[in-house]
């Protein structure tokens, strides 16, 4: 079995002014600095991605960006950002597919392949975001649905690209909902995705994939949900907002 580095995200989200994002990246800077079991992360919103990466600069913490255009190239797309350009800025991953994205903006899985062809382009790594709506689980439907959003956002990548590609599993129906997936439940998921990169690609490549899982993690509940054989990783939203509550979700090996 290939040895997966945990990968801990936190996605901040439309919070936090300049000045905010940059008190709590030094702030977690410190937290996390001997955390050399996984690979940290912070997506903090486009306008505060130069300043914390460059603040976080020799850190250990990674910065990601939110989200980035379907375009890769420059031209008039007003409001856009493109890959290249967060590369530019010091991002070196980019979250794509993330349920508010899709549900709020309408992101298409077309939209969210084009995407990851983009960013990967631009040498970025991505978060894959996948998950089923509450609706869709009560349905019987969850691993249809995942596995529809997988094939679709992973169209056009081939076995080579696959190690910029994280995976992040979020229920939509657990996010910002207080309402953890079980352990046993996210690994039914964890499984299931890997079990479709193995038929997609090989059983290499889905060994060697990180799958994050992520809705309402917190430090309570993060060491249960690493325990299990297919997590490899967090992607963190409102408890990533507190460098200390994030810190022991980074730290969730010492028990702190
Ligand atoms: C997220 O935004 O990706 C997320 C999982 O949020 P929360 O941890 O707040 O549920």
């Amino acid at each position: 079995m290939p040895m997966r580095k945990p990968v801990i995200a936190g996605n901040w989200k439309m919070y936090k002014l300049l000045g905010e994002a940059v008190d709590t990246a030094l702030a977690l800077k410190p937290l996390v600095a001997n955390a050399n079991h996984c690979e940290v992360v912070i997506a903090p919103v486009f306008t505060a991605l130069k300043t914390v990466a460059d603040r976080l600069e020799g850190s250990n913490i990674g910065v990601a960006a939110q989200n980035c255009s379907t375009e890769t190239a420059e031209g008039a797309h007003t409001g856009e950002v493109m890959a290249t350009m967060l590369r530019d800025v010091g991002a070196k991953y980019v979250i794509v597919g993330h349920s508010e994205r899709r549900q709020i903006y309408s992101e298409t899985d077309a939209m969210v392949a084009a995407k990851c062809q983009a960013a990967l382009a631009a040498n970025l790594s991505v978060i894959l975001c996948v998950g089923e709506t509450l609706e869709q689980r009560d349905q019987g439907t969850a691993e249809a649905v995942v596995g529809r959003q997988l094939s679709g956002g992973l169209t056009g990548l081939t076995a080579s690209d696959l190690d910029r590609i994280i995976v992040a599993y979020e229920p939509v129906w657990a996010i910002g909902t207080g309402r953890t997936a079980t352990p046993e439940q996210a690994q039914e998921m964890h499984a299931f995705i890997r079990r479709v990169f193995a038929e997609r690609y090989s059983n290499p490549s889905a060994d060697a994939m990180r799958i994050l899982y992520g809705g309402s993690v917190k430090p309570d509940n993060i060491a249960g949900l690493m325990s299990q054989a297919d997590i490899d990783g967090a992607l963190v939203g409102g408890a990533s907002l507190q460098a200390e509550s994030f810190a022991k979700i980074v730290n969730y090996k010492n028990g702190e």
